[in-house]
């Protein structure tokens, strides 16, 4: 083995404003079974994540739902950390202990989740914001942006909506048509509007930080950088290049108030776009992990990790003399779409500031399901969460993103049909099924007891040859990312253990027990051997399993030494890895094979999960307001599903007649801090003079709507079949507006 590796490693931030899909698991799943890998062979590794908190769509999020940025973004770190590892407290267990096999979730084995709304990570941008200043790499210019005069703030590309300039489609994006596809600026859009309040946004200056990412200091540093041996993919380092050649332009950091997010020191209203504080959390979460460790006793020095002239040095006594410490890594697991950020502004900001720059950078490309986009309407947008209830078990996925997975960035698909024939047939059919086949006999006629067989001796020579002769090439396809290739070899070993198993017969050879009693004993006891090896070799993938299978073989670990043994001794296997007449337990059933149903419920319950969703079809939401109330009862809901319909007492302060429209009534509604404007299909029923005043139930968080006579920002609550039949909900007396309904 070379010398111990240490090595912070990162997956990218999830944003937190959304559940976790199985698009975003490749990453976790991909960066975990590298980790583990790292971890069994005995290196040092600090696995290191967070939640993204900052920015406008989660500002105005929260607002939407009546609470506090802060208290949104705890929310979702709650349901992110139940997604990735079963929660806070799991982590905590695995922390103290070390056994990873107390993680939930899809058992995402990170040191430390953290957040990048933190003090920790708020220190560390202050302070590479603040060098990059004082090494005259900060500009300042004015830029000229759209602006929502109502809402008084900057908008966002996205939050611009109007019609598209080449098909005319309403409503579309400011980047980009969802109908036709074209993409372009806001500037050019039809009638634009503010997808935040309606108003029509106008343009305003204001002045800007950028960070001059075209200095020829971070041109010639990221040259230098992005083509060093190993450190991107070759075709991450030719997309840099295109790059490169159409020049680095200076990156607009700051944000104008309103924005959750840092303050930019020296500045009352500027804050730093979110897009510089999140890869900042990597630091962020490994201090906070840095304190945390030392509570439990165990000192990691953050400078070692994260200081330039500390890793220099080490970099440089580690040439001079091998048997020094290694110098530290930072290892970077992202998606392809985020390598601009990753590659050029982060390690620029990073050299010119004093910090450590990355040593890997591995993107990936994109999940498609069925060979197609992630759609709701299909239900094959998945979430983590409707996985996981569905009663299906993780490592089926864990294995298959890794089948899929070959180091490079080209996109991996989800093939359901794939799925249920992969894990069936490799995981069930070749692997476990060694154990079901043999271990009943050792239990059964052996008390349990493994036989001493001579290893030496043939086929079993011949055999440990085979798995010693692939262990090398395992490794290598771990350590280069090829998950695709390692399952490809080690499921090539569980064919020749399968072949061997056939040919023994362990079955027919307990009929005769008198006759065969020695050869039985010795070839099942080889045959789980094995298992056991092969069992080592997944283990990265199939964490709860192997810990099972350890509990099997009398609580062994496998470590990677276990195989590597075979490599070190082809001849003269250390018989005492052999585990020759080790103990096992009575065999349990390790896995249960996929069905097709499950795959169908599974289906269904994204679909339906898409019709529960409140935004999600605004349209048809706000149409309600305009047609009769549906009769039919409803199917049942979740409190959790109640949980996301804001409702709140708001008082009608006006109440007109829409021109041109015959169902319609504007209604201006105080929610005692805000007004909103709804439109009401309740015309048939009420005079505008009856309803000033009056208090009623209005849906707050429902998304807003440009309808033909302008933006409607919420839904009133009335019953009735329509028509003269119409009649709107009201509060006992005592209600104020803006209460929340529940
Ligand atoms: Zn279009």
């Amino acid at each position: 083995m070379t010398s111990k590796r240490r090595i912070l490693v990162t997956s990218a931030l999830p944003y937190a404003n959304g559940a976790i899909h199985l698009g975003h698991l490749v990453e976790y799943i991909q960066t975990d079974i590298w980790v583990r890998f790292q971890r069994m062979r005995g290196h040092e590794v600090h696995y290191v994540g967070a939640d993204d908190q900052h920015g406008t769509p989660i500002m105005l999020r929260a607002e939407k739902e009546g609470i506090t940025p802060r208290q949104l973004v705890d929310r979702v770190l709650l349901e992110h950390t139940r997604d990735f590892f079963g929660g806070l407290d799991k982590q905590e267990q695995f922390r103290e202990s070390g056994d990873s096999s107390v993680l939930g979730g899809f058992h995402i084995s990170f040191d430390n989740y953290y957040q990048t709304d933190s003090c920790e990570n708020e220190w560390f941008c202050s302070d590479v914001y603040q060098k990059l200043e004082a090494n005259d790499l900060i500009a300042r210019r004015e830029v000229e942006q759209f602006y929502d005069p109502v809402k008084e703030m900057f908008l966002p590309d996205r939050f611009i909506k109007g019609e598209c300039p080449k098909c005319h489609s309403k409503d579309q994006y400011g980047d980009s048509c969802e109908v036709c596809g074209t993409t372009y600026s806001p500037t050019d859009l039809i009638n634009p509007y503010s997808a935040v309040s309606g108003a029509a946004p106008i343009r305003k200056a204001s002045e800007h930080y950028f960070f001059k990412l075209s200095d020829q200091r971070c041109e010639d540093f990221l040259k230098e950088f992005t083509r060093a041996p190993g450190r991107l993919q070759v075709e991450a380092a030719n997309k840099l290049d295109e790059w490169f050649t159409s020049g680095l332009s200076d990156w607009d950091i700051s944000r104008d108030e309103p924005y959750f997010g840092f303050k930019i020191p020296g500045t009352d209203n500027k804050f730093f776009y979110v897009w510089l504080d999140a890869p900042v959390g990597y630091f962020g979460s490994f201090r906070n992990y840095v304190q945390k460790q030392k509570a439990l006793g165990r000192e990691i020095s953050e400078v070692e990790f994260l200081d330039a002239a500390k890793v220099k040095a080490a970099k440089a006594a580690h040439e001079q003399d091998p048997n020094s410490p290694a110098p530290t890594e930072m290892v970077h697991f992202i998606g392809k779409d985020i390598l601009y950020f990753h590659a050029l502004f982060w390690p620029a900001m990073l050299e010119n500031s004093g910090y450590r720059t990355p040593t890997q950078i591995n993107a990936h490309g994109f999940l498609t399901v069925d060979g197609a986009k992630m759609s709701k309407s299909r239900g094959t947008f998945i979430t983590a969460q409707s996985y996981i209830d569905t009663g299906l078990n993780p490592e089926w996925l864990r294995y298959y993103f890794a089948a899929k997975l070959n180091g490079t960035m080209e996109d991996i698909d989800l093939n359901l049909e794939d799925f249920i024939a992969r894990v069936n047939s490799d995981l069930v059919g070749k692997y476990i099924n060694i154990a079901s086949r043999c271990a009943g006999f050792i239990t059964k006629f052996f008390d349990g007891k493994m036989a001493s067989y001579n290893p030496n001796e043939l086929p079993y020579a011949h055999i440990l040859l085979t798995f010693s002769q692939q262990a090398e090439e395992i490794t290598r396809a771990y350590e280069g990312r090829d998950f695709g290739k390692a399952i490809r070899l080690i499921m090539a070993l569980a064919d020749v253990a399968n072949n061997y198993v056939n040919e023994q017969k362990p079955w027919e050879l307990a009929k005769n027990l008198e006759a065969n009693r020695e050869k039985l004993h010795a070839s099942a006891s080889f045959s789980l051997n094995l298992f056991a090896y092969l069992t080592a070799f997944l283990k990265p993938l199939l964490p709860v399993t192997t810990s099972h299978v350890e509990r099997f073989f009398n609580k062994t670990t496998f470590d990677w030494s276990f195989v590597e043994n075979l490599m070190i001794n082809q001849n003269t296997p250390d018989q005492s890895k052999l585990m020759l007449g080790c103990e096992i337990q009575p065999y349990k059933h390790l896995m249960t094979r996929v069905e097709q149903k499950q795959i169908d419920a599974l289906v269904a319950a994204n679909r339906d999960s898409l019709q529960a969703t409140p935004t999600q079809p605004a349209a048809k939401a706000a149409a309600k307001a305009e047609i009769k109330p549906v009769e039919e009862k409803s199917e049942t809901i979740s409190i959790d599903d109640f949980a996301k319909i804001d409702l709140r007492v708001a008082k009608i302060v006006a109440a007109e007649h829409v021109e041109g429209a015959d169902k319609l009534l504007k209604l201006t509604l105080s929610l005692g801090e805000e007004q909103r404007q709804v439109f009401a299909g309740i015309k048939s029923a009420y005079q505008p003079e009856q309803l000033v005043g009056r208090l009623t139930v209005m849906v707050a968080n429902l998304a807003p709507r440009k309808m033909k006579f302008g933006m409607s920002e919420g839904m009133v609550l009335a019953a009735g079949p329509g028509g003269s039949e119409i009649f709107l909900l009201s509060p006992d007396e005592g209600a104020a507006p803006g209460m929340k309904v529940k």
